[in-house]
């Protein structure tokens, strides 16, 4: 019997239990609206160091774990056309630039405040809803927003280019072709570029994705090298974000061009540091919000920590592909 792949659909109980998830996840992101309005501070704490710290260690597991589930998802997905338009490779490009813009302006904006303002970040959350579903209406399936100007899109890429578990896609089954370029739902390891025509370290600089993984690490860190700040202070924490994200540009480019690494190689250690250097610093600051002791704190910040080591032997194996084992 052959294996199923991911655009094999879902049996009904499968199906079934991903529609309980996405619904699901749609009533607590409801909650989480109500919240930011009626209890910001408490809603706020746990939407910022108890959930999305999560993320990124899902990521590692599957992206599809979240893309199955995730509300925008919904939104973008919902009664999307399976026959509009498509982006081309050239407009797909440009898309997956204004998803790294968009993430590197939100990020930093969590300092100024989305981090402090529960209406502020509801609203923002609420018009990329809308942002979201308005692309479902305009393009292909995920043309509009999920495979092209997501900002989280170039995070997943890079955290789930080798999953540790096999994950069926639940969204669009039988495949609608909505993306020109390897999908993330269909093809985790080739959606980064590797071994898709960028086989180098030089070939890859050369793609958003190349840039973005170069400049990732440093954008983490300097991200946490800034606190909670007023309105006024916006130059000095994009200064502060964006500053060492241009040294980490510069510093794995040049290590890239002079050395060329395969990029099989290149990817996994940049998404690990990347990853590594989030978890350093989000699994204790975790802990200090919710009052949790010294121990906790470093349980919090070596047990991520420990899942991505793990991760990278496994992904810089040249076998390091995911594997079926459903
Ligand atoms: S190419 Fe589009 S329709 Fe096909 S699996 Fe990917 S997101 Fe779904």
């Amino acid at each position: 019997m052959k294996s199923p792949t991911l655009a094999t659909p879902l049996s009904p109980g499968g199906s079934a239990l991903w529609t309980a998830a996405q619904v699901t996840a749609l009533a607590v992101t409801a909650a989480v609206l109500a919240g930011l309005f009626l209890a910001p501070e408490l809603t706020l704490k746990i939407a910022w160091f108890a959930v999305v710290p999560l993320l990124p260690a899902s990521f590692l597991i599957n992206p599809g774990l979240w893309r199955g589930i995730c509300p925008i998802a919904t939104a973008n997905t919902f009664k999307a056309p399976a026959k509009g338009r498509v982006l081309s490779p050239k407009a797909m490009n440009q898309a997956a630039w204004i998803g790294i813009v968009l993430l590197l302006v939100l990020v930093p904006a969590r300092r100024l405040f989305l981090n402090q303002n529960g209406p502020a970040l509801a609203i923002t959350l609420v018009a990329i809803v809308a942002l979201a579903f308005v692309g479902g209406r305009l393009f292909r399936v995920k043309a509009g927003f999920c495979n092209s100007i997501c900002p989280v899109l170039p995070v997943e890429k890079l955290y789930g280019q080798s999953p540790l578990l096999w994950v069926r896609n639940p969204r669009c089954v039988p495949c609608a072709h909505c993306v020109t370029k390897t999908c993330i739902d269909l093809d985790q390891p080739r959606a980064i570029g590797a071994g898709n025509g960028t086989r180098t370290g030089r070939d890859w600089l050369k793609t958003p994705m190349g840039l973005f993984a170069a400049a990732f690490p440093g954008f983490i860190w300097g991200y946490f090298q800034t606190q909670d700040m007023a309105l006024a202070e916006w130059a000095s924490v994009y200064t502060t974000v964006l500053g060492p994200a241009v040294v980490s540009l510069v510093v794995v480019g040049a290590i890239l061009l002079v050395v060329n690494p395969s990029t099989r190689a290149a990817a996994p250690v940049l998404g690990a540091a990347a990853i590594g250097v989030y978890y350093w610093f989000a699994g204790p600051a975790s802990a200090e919000a919710f009052g949790l002791p010294a121990t906790t704190a470093l349980g919090l910040r070596w047990i991520p920590l420990a899942l991505v080591a793990l991760w990278l032997v496994r992904a810089l194996q040249p076998s390091g592909k995911q594997r079926a084992t459903a």
